[in-house]
C-alpha cells in the first residue's frame, strides 16, 4: 500500500506499462478506496480508461482482484460492526448523507467532465443528471429515520409483538458504464440510509467518476470502511465480491447475462440480490396520438444518451394508418442532428462508450440489413471529419422489423430503432409483450381508457403515457421478466436493503406445561 493518501498520482504517460496511446504527457493514476485509505491494487497493475471521443487513454484504473475484494469486504464488515457507524441513530446517518449531498453539489462540474471523458456521454446530458443527485441523496437522508416497524395485534393472548427494520450488513453495489454516478447513488443512498456498509465496483469501462465519488464520501466525513470502492473487471474483482461469504447482498445494474451469472453465484450463500437489467422497451403510437408530441417523445426516448440507456424506447410500434407519415417525420427530425464532441454544447449525438460496444452496434445494423429490415436513416459509422478517431455511429432507423428478427428481440444499447406496424389494440399489446424483457413502455394516445387498459396489460416495470423517460427518486424503477427484480428509487428502494425482524415479548408467567400449546 502506498505511503501517502492521495486518491491519484500524476505520472509520466510514457512510463505506464499498460498499452494505449495517452492523450496527454502526464496522466492520472488512480487508487482504490478501502477502509478510508487510498491504496494501490495488490496486483500493482493498472489499465487505461479510454476517452470514447478520441480513442485515447486519459487515466489509469487500478486493476483490482480477489485480494482487493477481500480487503474491501473486510473493511466494510468491520465498519458495519464499529460504533462509529453502528451506534449512529438513523437521524445521524441521514445527517451524514446531507453532508455528502453538499460536497457532491460543490463538485458537479468537475465530476461531470470526468464522467464525459470516461464514457462519452454528452456533457449537456451529464450535468443535469448530476445536478439532480444531491436532491436524491437528501431524499434518502430524510427517509433514514422514517422507516418504522409496527406493533402487530397478534392473535395470541398475553404477548406483545412488534417488528424492526434492520440493515443487511455488507452490500456490494455493481454498476455499468452508461451512468456510473447516478446508478451508484441510486444504490448507495438507500443502502447507507438503511444502515448498511457498501463496496462499490464500477464498470471497468468507466471507473474514474466512482473513485472520485469515494472522495466525496471521504470529505463529507463518512466513517472509514462504510463506503469502499474497488475497480477492475467483472469476472475478476466483481466475481470475488459476489462470492465473498461475508457479503449479505448484491445490488447489480448491468447486462442480462451479468445478472444471471451473479444471481447464480449469490445463491450459494443465499445472498439477497437486486437485478436491474436490460430492456427492449416498446413505444406504441396510436392513430389518435398528438403526433408532434409523439415524434419528439419517441426521438428523445430512443436517441437520448445515444440509446445507451436501459429504458431506451428501442421498439417503435405504430398504427398502420399513420405509419408512413410518422416515420417520415421522425426521420426528418433525426436526419440533421449534429454528431461530435460530447463536451461541445452544440452536439446532439456523442460517441458510443467503448470500442467493443461500437463494433456490436455496427454488427446489429448489418444483421438487420441481412435479415430484411429496411434502413430508412443512418446505417453505419458517422464519417464527418470531427468524428475521426472516436466511436461514432449514425442514428439509425429500420422499418419493416418483424418479431422474429434479431433487432426486434435483442437489446442493442446503441442508436438503432426498430419500427413495426400494428392494426389494432390487441395486436399492439401482443407485439409490446412479445419480448423476454419488461423494463418500460410508452403509450401515445388521446384515448385515456385505452391508455389505462394497456398500462395494465403491458408487462413492464414502468409505463409512460404521453411521455417518456421521466425518473424521480420517489417513484420505483425496476423490471418485469428478464429485466430483473427488486426496485430502486422510492420507499421500496430502502426496504431492499433492510430485513424485517419480528420480536415477541411474553407478558404473563409462562405456564408450567410441556409440550407447548400447538400453534
Ligand atoms: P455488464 O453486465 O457487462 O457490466 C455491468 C457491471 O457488472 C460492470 O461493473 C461489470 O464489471 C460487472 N460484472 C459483469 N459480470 C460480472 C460478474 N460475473 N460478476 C460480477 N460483476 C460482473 O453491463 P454493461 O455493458 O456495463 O452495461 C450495459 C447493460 O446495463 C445493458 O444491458 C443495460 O440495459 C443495463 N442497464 C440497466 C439499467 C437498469 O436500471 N435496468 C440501467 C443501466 C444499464
Amino acid at each position: 500500500m502506498s505511503q501517502n493518501n492521495a486518491h491519484y498520482i500524476d505520472v509520466d504517460a510514457a512510463d505506464l506499462r499498460t498499452p494505449g496511446s495517452a492523450s496527454a504527457p502526464s496522466i492520472r493514476k488512480y487508487r482504490n478506496y478501502i477502509a478510508g485509505q487510498w491504496c494501490d491494487p495488490l496486483s500493482d497493475d493498472w489499465f487505461g480508461s479510454v476517452n470514447p471521443a478520441d480513442g485515447k487513454v486519459w487515466a489509469h484504473v487500478p486493476k483490482g482482484g480477489a485480494k482487493d475484494a477481500a480487503r474491501a469486504v473486510q473493511a466494510a464488515r468491520s465498519a458495519f460492526a464499529s460504533p462509529a457507524w453502528r451506534a449512529l441513530t438513523a437521524t445521524a446517518r441521514g445527517e451524514l448523507l446531507y453532508r455528502v449531498a453538499a460536497v457532491f453539489e460543490s463538485r458537479i462540474e468537475e465530476l461531470a467532465h470526468i464522467e464525459t471523458r470516461d464514457n462519452g456521454k454528452r456533457l449537456a446530458e451529464v450535468i443535469p443528471q448530476l445536478r439532480y443527485l444531491p436532491t436524491y441523496l437528501r431524499y434518502f437522508a430524510g427517509l433514514a429515520d422514517k422507516i418504522e416497524g409496527a406493533v402487530i395485534p397478534v392473535d395470541v393472548a398475553g404477548v406483545f409483538n412488534f417488528t424492526r427494520h434492520e440493515p443487511l450488513g455488507v452490500v456490494v453495489a455493481i454498476t455499468p458504464w452508461n451512468s456510473p454516478l447516478m446508478l451508484a447513488i441510486w444504490k448507495l443512498a438507500p443502502a447507507l440510509a438503511a444502515g448498511n456498509t457498501v463496496v462499490l465496483k464500477p464498470s471497468e469501462h468507466a471507473s474514474i467518476s466512482s473513485l472520485e465519488l469515494a472522495r466525496v464520501f471521504e470529505d463529507a466525513g463518512m466513517p472509514p470502511g462504510v463506503v469502499n470502492v474497488v475497480t477492475g473487471w467483472g469476472f475478476d474483482v466483481g466475481d470475488a465480491l459476489v462470492r465473498h461469504p461475508d457479503v449479505a447482498a448484491i445490488s447489480f445494474t448491468g447486462s442480462e447475462i451479468g445478472g444471471q451469472t451473479i444471481a447464480a453465484a449469490a445463491a450459494v450463500d443465499v445472498k439477497r440480490v437486486t437485478l436491474e437489467l436490460g430492456g427492449k422497451s416498446p413505444q406504441l403510437v396510436f392513430a389518435d396520438a398528438n403526433l408532434d408530441d409523439a415524434v419528439n417523445g419517441v426521438a428523445s426516448g430512443m436517441f437520448s444518451a445515444l440509446g445507451q440507456s436501459c429504458i431506451a424506447g428501442s421498439r417503435l410500434l405504430v398504427h398502420a394508418s399513420i405509419h408512413d407519415e410518422f416515420v417520415e417525420r421522425l426521420v426528418a427530425l433525426m436526419r440533421n442532428v449534429r454528431i461530435g464532441d460530447p463536451c461541445d454544447p452544440a452536439t446532439q449525438i456523442g460517441p458510443v462508450a467503448t470500442q467493443a460496444q461500437y463494433q456490436k452496434v455496427l454488427q446489429f445494423i448489418d444483421d438487420a440489413k441481412s435479415e430484411g429490415a429496411r434502413c430508412v436513416l443512418g446505417g453505419g459509422p458517422a464519417t464527418e471529419p470531427r468524428c475521426q478517431g472516436g466511436w461514432f455511429v449514425e442514428p439509425t432507423i429500420f422499418t419493416d422489423v418483424k418479431p422474429q428478427m434479431t433487432l426486434f428481440r435483442e437489446e442493442v444499447f446503441g442508436p438503432v430503432l426498430a419500427v413495426s406496424r400494428f392494426d389494432d389494440d390487441a395486436q399492439a399489446t401482443l407485439l409490446a409483450n412479445d419480448t423476454r424483457y419488461g423494463l418500460a413502455a410508452g403509450i401515445w394516445t388521446q384515448d385515456m381508457s385505452r391508455a389505462f387498459r394497456l398500462s395494465e396489460q403491458i408487462q413492464a416495470g414502468t409505463i409512460y403515457i404521453n411521455s417518456y423517460r421521466h425518473v424521480s427518486m420517489m417513484s420505483p424503477v425496476g423490471g418485469f421478466k428478464h429485466s430483473g427484480y427488486g426496485r430502486e428509487n422510492g420507499i421500496e428502494a430502502i426496504k431492499e436493503f433492510q430485513q424485517v425482524k419480528s420480536v415477541w415479548i411474553g407478558l404473563q408467567p409462562v405456564p408450567n406445561a410441556f409440550p407447548a400449546p400447538a400453534v
